[in-house]
Formats: C-alpha cells, sequence, structure tokens
C-alpha cells in the first residue's frame, strides 16, 4: 500500500491511496466519520431563559457547535474511573450568562477546561431582545457519530483513479476535450491523457465520435479525501482512524483465536 499526500491543511487533507482495494478504503472512509470519539455538548441545565427559542433548540444548537480539544486528555464516561457519574477526565462544562439585547456567540461559552473550546468564536447561538437574558450549564462529554450525528468528526469520500483508453482516432476530439467539466481529458492523434482531476463523468464518452473512447475507475488507487466537520484537525482524524481501524482488526484477532 502506498499513500502519496495530494493536498493538506488543518481541516482538509487529500491524498493518493494505491495497491489496496475499494473495501479497504471504504472501511477507513466509515471509520474516520463515524468511529473516532469526539467532544459535544451532552445535557443543558437552563437556570433562565427568556429568549424567543425554547430550552430544546438552544440545546440542540450548542450541542452542534464543534469544540477543540486534547484527545489524550479525555476518557469516554463509560469507561472512565467515576463510574459515570462526570468528572474533570471526562466532561467539561460550559457556563453561558448572558443580558440582551444583542447575540449569544460561541465565544460566550466559558469552558471549566482552559484547554476545551468552540472551534470558532462567532458562531450565532440565540439572539436576546432588550430585558432578556439566558443563564446556563452545558456539559460536552465524548461519543462517537455511530451513536450520535453531532460527534461525527469529518466528512470522507473516495474517487477511483480515472484510466483512459483510446481505440483509433476520434472525429470531434477538440469536443470531447470542451465537454470535460474538470478540463481533465487531453487528447493528440490517436492517445488521450487524464488528469485527477476527473470524477468519471464520462461526458467525453457519450460526445465522443465514433465511441472510441473509455474511461473506467481504478479500483486499487483511489483519491481520498478527509474533510474535518470537528474541532480535531484532519491529520489527527486519519491517524485516529487508522489506529482505531488497527485495534479493531487486533480485536477480531483474538476472538478469532478462541475459535480454534
Ligand atoms: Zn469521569
Amino acid at each position: 500500500m502506498k499513500i502519496k499526500i495530494i493536498d493538506k491543511n488543518e481541516r482538509k487533507i487529500t491524498f493518493l491511496l494505491e495497491e489496496t482495494n475499494p473495501q479497504f478504503a471504504n472501511a477507513l472512509r466509515r471509520i474516520s466519520r463515524v468511529e473516532i470519539p469526539n467532544l459535544a455538548v451532552q445535557t443543558v441545565d437552563f437556570s433562565k431563559n427568556d429568549s424567543a427559542l425554547y430550552d430544546e433548540v438552544i440545546s440542540h444548537r450548542l450541542a452542534l457547535i464543534p469544540l477543540v480539544f486534547n484527545q489524550k486528555d479525555f476518557e469516554p464516561k463509560e469507561t472512565c474511573k467515576c463510574e459515570g457519574k462526570g468528572c474533570s477526565l471526562c466532561e467539561v462544562v460550559f457556563a453561558i450568562n448572558k443580558k440582551g439585547p444583542g447575540m449569544v456567540y460561541s465565544k460566550d461559552m466559558k469552558s471549566s477546561n482552559p484547554d476545551v473550546k468552540p472551534l470558532y468564536d462567532n458562531i450565532p447561538i440565540v439572539e436576546l431582545g432588550e430585558d432578556q437574558s439566558i443563564k446556563l450549564e452545558a456539559m460536552a462529554s465524548l461519543g462517537i457519530g455511530r451513536s450520535h450525528a453531532k460527534f461525527n468528526t469529518a466528512v470522507s469520500f473516495y474517487r477511483f483513479y480515472p484510466s483512459v483508453e483510446m481505440n483509433g482516432e476520434i472525429k470531434n476530439a477538440n469536443e470531447c476535450i470542451r465537454v470535460c467539466p474538470k478540463h481533465a481529458l487531453d487528447i493528440k492523434g490517436n492517445k488521450a491523457t487524464i488528469t485527477d482531476a476527473c470524477d468519471l463523468c464520462q461526458e467525453c464518452v457519450k460526445t465522443a465520435n465514433p465511441k472510441k473512447i473509455k474511461i473506467t475507475g481504478d479500483n486499487t488507487r483511489f483519491i481520498f479525501t478527509i474533510e474535518s466537520v470537528s474541532g480535531l484537525s484532519a491529520e489527527n482524524i486519519l491517524l485516529s482512524a487508522t489506529k482505531i481501524f488497527k485495534e479493531k482488526a487486533q480485536e477480531f484477532e483474538k476472538e478469532m483465536k478462541k475459535l480454534k
């Protein structure tokens, strides 16, 4: 298996994955989305809410705010030594206490842990009118996207690497090049080349006259993208997914050995 980074920043990573198969790529995709423990608001205690939004709506909005945290510092509540009661190892409390008029933003969430905060400061939560105020405490803990979408860590997807074959000359080669929405195709005489921007849309194949062009996806090479929707960096998500994948395989191996 080979990996080559195509593009990378804090929030998004795109890489070429080679010498593997769709089953492996798909497992990695699913794990990177919904199996990595992530922090999100689970319960909210309201002392006061004069705003136009119901408590439930505000709770829902708070739960969707991505939180920056250090993975090593947190335990899932179920396995924490506090036995699920809630402690600083498994829980973070955000307090909001604000008087209107004005918008309550994510930056108004005062964290009980200085290392945990909303990813962005300017996410609007609720607008307060004249003489309205809000006071609440929101408890965040770890969970995974498989149990609730608010814990999803990333949007991950892959494309099959394109390959092109030509069998003889095409009369309207220039037209085929022009219709490609990704500008990925080039044809010179009997030879076609394609870049990895191709998403196998087949527009060139439909246009070719006569039909002497074939575009297929290589099912051993994938252009893989992971875009973070959480407080974790894209690279961190990829590394965590790999670690979880390995743990699952080891667990499977352990169970298999018991069957002997
Ligand atoms: Zn605990």
